[in-house]
Formats: C-alpha cells, sequence, structure tokens
C-alpha cells in the first residue's frame, strides 16, 4: 500500500492503516515543502510525523515525540535566540542525525532510511524528493516560509499565493510508484500539503496510472483545521470536496466524502471521479481504524 503524506490529517489514517496492515507492506511518499532549517539543523515536519507515528511515538498534536523536554529550546529563548520551531530534545537529536548525514553528503533519502531504521520503522518513509524546495506563501506581510507563516503568523496574513517549487523524482519514488498500483491520499491540504508531491516531475502522470482514493480534508465548505480555505481560494478553488476533486481531477478515481456532506455527489464532480460517503473526522483511534478498513475494502474491491 502506497500513501502520500503531508500534515497532520494523513497520519491520523495511518495510525489506522497500520492497526490493518503489516507495517512493511506500507510505504509513504511525504510532503518535504514543510522542510526547513532551524538552529542549525534541517527539520522536516511530515517526514518526522509519518516516523513518529509508525514507531508509535508521536503526540496528541501530532508534531514532536511523546513526553519529550523543552530545555534546550527554553535555554535558547531565554539567551535571546529565536527558534523557529518549538523543538524537544528527542525530536532535536532526530534534526541532528539527519543534519550530519546530510552534511557527510548523504541524500534525503537515504538519510530518512537511516532514520526509519534508527526507530526500528519496517515500512519505507521516502522523503517526495532528494531537492530542497520549501512552500513559500505570498502575503499581504510579504513573501514568507510556509512554517513562519503558520507559527510566527500564527496563519494570519492574507494569501495571495502559495508557491512550491517543482522537483526531481528520485529513483526510489520512481520504483516506488512503479510497485504500487493503488495510491491512497488522506485528509490532507491539498495546496500546501499534496500540492509540493504533485510538484515532482513526473508524478501526476505517475500517478494518472494508479487507482487513486483521496479523503477529502473539507466537509461542506469548513475544511476540519488549518489553513486550507485561505490556500484553496489563492488559487482560485471552491472551499468543499468539489475543490479538491477539481485540483486531484486529472489523476483521482476515487474521493471519500464525509457523510456530513451528503449533498456532494457524482455529478457535481469532474468526469471520471467517482464520490464514496463515509465517515472521515477522525477524532480517536476507533474513527481512524473505521476509515482505514473502508478504504482498504475499496482498494480490495477494485484489485
Ligand atoms: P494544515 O492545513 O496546515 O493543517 O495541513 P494538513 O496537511 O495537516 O491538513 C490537514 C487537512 O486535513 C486540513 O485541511 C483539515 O481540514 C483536514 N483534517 C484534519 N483532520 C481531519 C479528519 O479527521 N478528517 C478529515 N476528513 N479531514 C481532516
Amino acid at each position: 500500500m502506497l500513501l502520500l503524506s503531508g500534515g497532520t490529517g494523513t497520519p491520523k489514517l495511518l495510525r489506522g492503516l497500520l492497526s490493518l496492515c503489516p507495517k512493511k507492506q506500507l510505504t509513504v511518499i511525504a510532503n518535504t515543502g514543510d522542510d526547513i532549517w532551524a538552529s542549525g539543523n534541517l527539520v522536516c515536519p511530515d517526514i518526522d510525523t509519518v516516523i513518529y507515528t509508525i514507531a508509535g511515538v508521536t503526540t496528541d498534536r501530532w508534531w514532536g515525540i511523546r513526553d519529550d523536554t523543552f530545555l534546550t529550546h527554553e535555554a535558547l529563548v531565554s539567551r535571546g535566540h529565536e527558534e523557529r520551531l518549538i523543538i524537544g530534545e528527542f525530536d532535536r537529536a532526530t534534526h541532528i542525525f539527519r543534519s550530519d548525514l546530510l552534511r557527510q553528503g548523504v541524500s534525503l533519502t537515504e538519510a530518512t532510511l537511516l532514520l526509519c531504521a534508527s526507530f526500528g520503522v519496517s515500512s519505507r518513509v521516502l522523503p517526495m524528493t532528494n531537492d530542497f524546495v520549501p512552500t513559500i506563501i505570498q502575503t499581504d506581510e510579504g513573501e514568507m516560509h510556509i512554517q513562519d507563516f503558520l507559527i510566527k503568523h500564527k496563519q494570519l496574513p492574507a494569501v495571495t499565493q502559495v508557491n512550491c517549487e517543482t522537483s526531481a523524482m528520485t529513483t526510489e519514488v520512481k520504483t516506488t510508484l512503479e510497485e504500487n498500483d493503488a495510491v491512497v491520499i488522506g485528509p490532507s491540504n491539498p495546496i500546501s500539503s499534496i500540492g509540493p508531491i504533485l510538484r515532482v516531475n513526473g508524478m501526476r502522470e505517475a500517478l494518472k496510472d494508479r487507482f487513486v482514493v483521496a479523503v477529502s480534508p473539507i466537509v461542506g465548505t469548513e475544511p476540519v483545521s488549518g489553513p486550507a480555505r485561505k490556500f484553496m481560494e489563492s488559487v482560485g478553488l471552491p472551499v468543499s470536496s468539489i475543490g479538491v476533486a477539481e485540483f486531484y481531477s486529472d489523476f483521482l478515481d476515487i474521493l471519500i466524502v464525509d457523510n456530513a456532506d451528503f449533498a456532494v455527489s457524482k455529478s457535481d464532480l469532474p468526469d471520471e471521479v467517482e464520490v464514496m460517503h463515509t465517515n472521515t473526522i477522525m477524532s480517536d483511534r476507533r474513527q481512524s481504524n473505521a476509515l482505514a478498513a473502508k478504504i482498504l475494502q475499496l482498494l480490495a474491491q477494485h484489485y
């Protein structure tokens, strides 16, 4: 099973998939548009959340490591150092481990696989690319890295553009796509979490040849959380499951839409895209497992 992941929505689905699928059968391609150099190290929020989720050490907030301590962060702040993210000690160890490998010339893909091994994670977690292609948000307060928009600016500025550069597909991502006939896209921000993955050269074309199921992150006209409204409006898409289907229309086979959005029907969606209704809100493990089971059923029906 191949999952495209970005942000904090998809790890909720991942927790359900992990309860039903052997870890070894799972590959995750993670967004790296959120990557940022902070206090000397490369932080890869989306890769790390996936690794921590599979390793069973993630937090309820879906970032960082459970029961971490923040003494270094507090010491840095007290000395007047502006740390761009709040980083705990154990989490920082991940960033040091990775960044030292990168400084030695190891690729992000290799460093990520070594990190997986160090956490005893037997699933394959791959960065979408080895290129450094941070997502830059154009706002009424100037342009800023997406992490600065989310954390320092608390998502407040008006957004005019979300820019992610194109990037090169790695051999590992190419091979993984060739090996998997089906791809699952969890409830992620389409523009800032899945958008950068779709900007990897050849990705949209590769997905066209696969059976792709996506979970809508929007119920009615409201994202469940986060800045999806601002980002979707900035690219002129309706803030609804219909807008999500439009953004994925060239490769999407089935859009999973929440039961509360019962009015959305196939005739509302672009040709070729089917709709399936179910409960998509994953506030707890049971809901994650139920949605994961539905998705696995859907994949089994097609193969
Ligand atoms: P964010 O927009 O910066 O938060 O980036 P993410 O990629 O983490 O976005 C997660 C997306 O999934 C958001 O647009 C939320 O609306 C949505 N989301 C979060 N939790 C859930 C959930 O339990 N179910 C569904 N269907 N969507 C969710």
